[in-house]
């Protein structure tokens, strides 16, 4: 018999990832009782968090950090989590030297001569201004001999194969936003975000999330997958899963990118200076990420994972990007024609909107739906 037979909460919410995590507690405390159900044994999704034999915080399925600039989702996670103050820094290897990503003046100092270096920093500020990210697809289409000098290099020596690698893609066959994310700096800027609030869980994400659904209103069952749920009743459905496996792929599976680890634990304090190194070049993964950076650990052996994309492939690996390109857009949005057919669901989260959101976007569009959804 399934346990589920006899529960009949308002409101089912499928996937226990930050996005579902947040709308059941602001319907929890909108007084509607919330089941979250999720395939997994843990929750928090992709964010999910745990301490290693070594005792260091590691990021199972990646780095991820915490930034906004939308003060509501930052005082609505404070609620439930102190924060370590952390601004990131990324560096890549870039013709054997250590450079500061994103591509900023540093950068620009120690890949180039003085004289050089002075020509383009100075053009960049007078086209675009001090203090400005420019997206190197913007900067590619400088029509200056010396900005489309160094717009080359920039694409070749960071984005070209680092791109190709993550997504199977080339830079221009992508939509701009993604890019975008990691601009050019015209500015010493040395952090990776530039966002007002920057910090990380400082017991973890797990644990944050964790207080999160700690509500009289929230039941949570791990280890359950939608599809084996038969005779559960609900009112309303939010569903963070794929919306193409929801509809059984019916118009078609909607492409995303998976990445697979290597964790290393070394015996030694430290391994490379700053939490996340870009590898830009030919070599197979994408970056480094030491993990004691986040949260400042002492401890004697440092705990690193070697970054590897790959195509996703049902049943082999996980979904973890959906990929930013028209075509899939377009697929998409005929998965959400469909959707309005359906009554009462809705769905959310990066694979239920087919959407390469940040935590704190992903955060901020719940916040959206809510307002929408419970007057
Ligand atoms: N990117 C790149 N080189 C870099 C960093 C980023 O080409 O050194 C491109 C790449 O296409 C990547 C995108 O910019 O997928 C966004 O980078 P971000 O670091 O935001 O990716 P995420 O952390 O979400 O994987």
């Amino acid at each position: 018999m399934n346990n589920n037979q006899h529960i009949t909460p308002d409101i089912l919410i499928v996937g226990a990832g930050i996005s579902g995590i947040a709308l059941a507690r602001l319907l929890a405390e909108k007084d509607y009782s919330v089941l979250v159900i999720d395939k997994r044994p843990h929750i928090g999704g992709n964010c999910y968090d745990y301490k290693d034999e070594n005792g260091i915080i590691i990021h199972k399925y990646g780095p991820h950090i915490f930034r906004t600039d939308n003060k509501e989702v930052w005082q609505f996670l404070s609620r439930f989590t102190e924060w370590q103050e952390y601004k990131h820094k990324v560096r890549a290897i870039i013709d054997s030297k250590e450079v500061p990503i994103p591509f900023n003046f540093t950068s620009i100092d120690i890949l180039f001569d003085a004289q050089k270096a002075k020509i383009f920093e100075e053009k960049l500020i007078s086209k675009y201004g001090e203090n400005k990210k420019i997206p190197i697809l913007k900067l590619k289409q400088s029509t200056d001999k010396d900005l489309q000098e160094l717009a080359a290099f920039v694409y070749e020596k960071v984005f070209y194969h680092y791109t190709l690698k993550q997504w199977g893609l080339k830079p221009e066959e992508l939509d701009g936003d993604a890019l975008a994310r990691v601009p050019v700096y015209t500015s010493y800027y040395d952090g990776y975000f530039t966002e007002k609030y920057q910090a990380i869980p400082k017991n973890g994400y797990t644990k944050m999330f964790e207080n999160i659904l700690k509500h009289p209103n929230i039941k949570v069952q791990l280890n359950t997958d939608f599809k084996d749920l038969k005779n559960i009743k609900y009112k309303n459905l939010f569903y963070s899963g794929p919306i193409d496996e929801y509809f059984d792929h019916k118009l078609g599976p909607l492409p995303y990118r998976s990445l697979n680890f290597e964790f290393k634990t070394l015996p030694q304090k430290q391994f490379q200076d700053v939490a996340v190194v870009n590898y830009t070049g030919q070599e197979p993964y994408t970056r480094i990420t030491e993990f004691k950076h986040f949260l400042n650990e002492e401890t004697s052996s440092t705990t690193i994972a070697y970054e590897y994309p790959s195509a996703f492939e049902l049943g082999k690996n996980e979904r973890y990007y959906p990929i930013p390109k028209q075509e899939n857009e377009q697929l998409y949005k005929r998965y959400l024609e469909l959707a309005g057919k359906e009554k009462n669901i809705y769905f959310i989260g990066r694979l239920g909107e087919y959407k390469y959101y940040s935590m704190h976007s992903a955060v901020a569009a719940i916040f959206e739906l809510v307002k929408k959804f419970a007057t």
